[in-house]
């Protein structure tokens, strides 16, 4: 039998079980204690009603909230972009194109090279509070060059996404056509036994409405399960799109009718907000607030790319979606844990109560809230994955 440790003495608890605490979806308990027991919670309450264990830890005063659950990344990638950064921030807009140059690096790279940026990010994502992430191909762009990064990913994580679609291979340029064949043909059949999502960036200088759907209905046919890249630059046909096929999440969704608003609000498909992206382009928020009072499920993840957000904090995107896209403190952390397992359609992660996977983030701090009070302190002290501390 695996041993059972308490980790007591907690100021605030963030469950995201309403059933707990104080009724709110944050679940709180203050002066609260988690019991684990081998990879799982098996309890969580006051201190003082806690069951004895093998072991204590005492977590002195601080804040204890689950581990972030970053449910959209592109961490198969060589090189970087700090040039086309600079250039940006002296004025010039973001555009689809500057993916050809990673894209150049990335195929340019060893296997042994991709996996060492690849857990490099991931350590240093960890030592943010994440707990669980997916990553995505996109930046190899043929047959041969998606699937090693997936297989790559597949080493590291579960929610691993085909993003042959990312942009029209710069060898293809000139017939998209053939490139979309590529994608849900040959390069399917290559990726798809390494991954469980399908993607696909639906924007003008990408792919367009048909070319999305063609490429996630290939992907549904093969058992993988939609995303997509939709309405981040402009408005457009990807989040209805969404809808349609029942992908488990909209990302970026920064321009939206009150149409695309409407039909997230009645379908089961998340809203992924990135608001990295808008930080590192210096483009228009996405509404937060809008969706939300329109009762859309919203997420937050860092979209960490060397391009358009290179940064895997999720700590970072909490403070940016409290102060400039209407959300609360309680809202961003809820989004940024309980609403980033929706959009993976996960339900072992992203809270803590029993049964969920023990994975959790200490905060040198009383409450959750100081992840937006304090912007840029690396508040996260402990983290815990699956029942063992990892940091
Ligand atoms: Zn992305």
């Amino acid at each position: 039998m695996s041993s059972s440790t308490v980790i007591s003495n907690i100021a605030t608890l963030v469950t995201n079980d309403p059933s707990l605490g104080d009724g709110s979806p944050l679940g709180l308990v203050q002066d609260a204690a988690v019991v684990i027991e081998g990879d799982r919670v098996v309890w969580t309450g006051e201190t003082s009603k806690a069951p004895a264990t093998d072991n204590q830890v005492d977590a002195g005063g601080r804040a204890v909230l689950p581990g972030f659950v970053d449910s959209h990344s592109h961490l198969l990638f060589a090189g970087d972009r700090t040039a086309e950064f600079n250039a940006r921030m002296s004025g010039r807009p973001y555009s689809a194109g500057g993916i050809r140059t990673t894209v150049a690096a990335t195929r340019a790279a060893s296997d042994a090279e991709l996996e060492a940026n690849l857990t490099r990010h991931l350590t240093e994502a960890l030592r943010q509070g994440t707990t669980t992430f997916e990553t995505k191909s996109g930046y190899g762009l043929t047959v041969a060059d998606e699937a090693r990064a997936l297989r790559i990913a597949a080493a590291h994580t579960d929610e691993v996404t085909y993003l042959g679609a990312h942009i029209v291979a710069p060898d293809l340029a000139d017939d998209p056509a053939a490139y979309v064949a590529l994608v849900t043909g040959e390069m399917l059949d290559a990726c798809a036994p390494y991954a469980r999502w399908i993607d696909v960036f639906c924007e003008k200088g990408a792919f367009d409405g048909e070319q999305a759907r063609a490429v996630l209905t290939a992907g549904k046919a093969k058992g993988l399960t939609p995303r997509i890249h939709a309405n981040q630059l402009s408005y457009g046909p990807g989040v209805r799109l969404a809808v349609e096929l029942d992908a488990a999440s909209a990302d970026h969704c920064t321009h939206l009718t009150d149409a695309d608003v409407d039909a997230l609000a009645h379908s089961r498909t998340v809203a992924t907000l990135l608001p990295g992206a808008e930080f590192s382009t210096r483009a228009e928020w996405p509404d937060a607030r809008r969706l939300l009072d329109a009762g859309v499920t919203v997420a937050l993840s860092t979209d960490c790319n060397p391009g358009s957000s290179y940064t895997s904090s999720v700590p970072f995107c909490v403070a940016l979606a409290v102060r400039d896209m209407g959300m609360t403190p309680d809202e961003a952390v809820w989004s940024a844990t309980a609403g980033g397992a929706a959009a993976l359609r996960r339900d072992d992660v992203g809270r803590l109560s029993p049964g969920a996977r023990a994975d959790l983030v200490v905060l040198d701090a009383p409450s959750h809230v100081h992840l937006a009070y304090r912007p840029g302190v690396p508040l996260v002290t402990q983290v815990w994955r699956a029942g063992r501390r990892a940091v």
